[in-house]
């Protein structure tokens, strides 16, 4: 179908931080798949974990005691303070379980219709419920959006946020990214969590946050809630999870870990033992912060390397992010930036029209970075002076 249009360049190989095309061109990778692989690709963690599994199992239902998934599910809860997990195959797919979780509690508290707030710009996943939780009219038209079910504020407005509590009171979770990803790389104040956890907690709503593209590591701690002083109720993850094979999983503590009852939710392929051996090399790799200490500093050095470097283009309005998930935002849409990397061997993306995104593996050296800074900055004054030419 024709849902991602036309793709112009196929790559066929991947190695570390590297793509190869067709002709054995390589191209440094700084998008990762969108935040996927994490440790950059052919990891030989990850790829003898899959191997090895492949080869003792690779699916059982979920009606049999599967013990990768029971080891993976240890691993995560310990490493999000969760107590419980599902898993699923996508973002998407968490995301539909956290909304299972805030509507049955809502159910349970009495109410007929509840409601979850979610925020403006925010991205949470393209099927029916997740689209409609999606703060992005060009995600949600044409679907005929469940806007019932959802309340939209502007994201880091906690006075949005108040008023909302007090025209609806059928609302029952917030549901956010710590870092808008989709939406622009928007980060929020610095106490933006906390004051959600206290306005959850006064309300008895379940704070649900959607790490999907800001969890393992990406954001320089495991999760990034972590950098703020919270715990959620119910957090989602999926991307960097696996380092490419097809996870996500929603994990939750208190009263949220007890909602979904046998019967309530499942998923054929959901946490099979291939899956879950791949995830659990991933989270054994980053079990000793070392990476995602590496992605702190990464992150700090590209980013100050691309303001620098652009501080006097006027095309540059900002950098924004945490880590390794990066967002410069320009004053006009650039998605010819692109094209124009990939001509200079580099893959970026451009997300929200005017804002380049990074996303590079953790595993990603200092002579990486500096190339990344580096191409970044001529590409953007490449753009600035064809804007000035014409
Ligand atoms: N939530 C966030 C924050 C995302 O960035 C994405 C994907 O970009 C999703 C949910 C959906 O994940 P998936 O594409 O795996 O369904």
């Amino acid at each position: 179908m024709n849902n991602y249009g036309t793709r112009s360049h196929a790559l066929v190989r991947g190695q570390g931080c590297y793509l190869y095309d067709e002709q054995g061109q390589p191209y440094l990778d700084a998008l990762s798949g969108i935040a996927v692989c994490g440790l950059g690709h052919s990891h030989p963690a990850v790829t003898k974990a899959i191997s090895q599994q492949a080869a003792e199992l690779l699916h059982i239902s979920n009606l049999f005691n599967i013990g990768p998934q029971q080891a993976l599910a240890d691993k995560l809860c310990r490493a999000a303070k969760m107590e419980r997990a599902f898993f699923s195959n996508s973002g998407a797919e968490a995301n539909e379980a956290a909304i299972k979780i805030a509507r049955k509690y809502g159910l349970q508290k009495g109410l007929a219709q509840p409601k979850i707030l979610a925020t403006h710009g925010s991205f949470h996943g393209r099927t029916l419920a997740t689209l409609s939780a999606t703060g992005n009219a060009k995600v949600q038209d044409g679907f005929l959006a469940l806007r019932d079910s959802f309340v939209h504020v502007n994201y880091n407005d906690i006075d949005a946020i108040k008023q909302a509590a007090a025209e609806n009171p059928e609302i029952v979770a917030i549901l956010v990214e710590p870092i808008q990803g989709e939406g622009g790389v928007n980060t929020p104040a610095s106490d933006y969590l906390e004051q959600l956890r206290e306005i959850c907690d006064q309300n008895q709503w379940l704070l649900m946050l959607d790490e999907i593209q800001t969890g393992n590591g990406r954001t320089g701690k495991y999760f990034a809630y972590q950098h703020s002083n919270i715990l959620p109720d119910v957090l989602t993850t999926a991307k960097g999870l696996g380092n490419g094979v097809p996870i996500g999983a929603c994990l939750a503590r208190g009263l949220a870990a007890e909602i979904l009852q046998p019967g309530n939710h499942g998923s054929t392929y959901g946490g099979n033992p291939l899956v879950c051996r791949a995830a659990e090399a991933v989270a054994d790799a980053l079990a000793d912060g070392k990476l995602i200490q590496r992605a702190a500093v990464l992150g700090e050095k590209i980013s100050s390397g691309i303001s620098q470097g652009l501080s006097n283009n006027p095309l540059f309005v900002e950098v924004r992010g945490r880590g390794l998930m990066i967002g410069i935002e320009l004053t006009q849409s650039c998605p010819e930036l692109v094209e124009l990397a990939w001509q200079q061997q580099l893959i970026i993306n451009v997300t929200a029209a005017n804002t380049i995104r990074l996303l590079p593996p953790l595993i990603l050296s200092d002579e990486q970075a500096d190339e990344i800074i580096n191409k970044i900055v001529a590409l953007v004054n490449q753009l600035s002076a064809t804007h000035t030419a014409l």
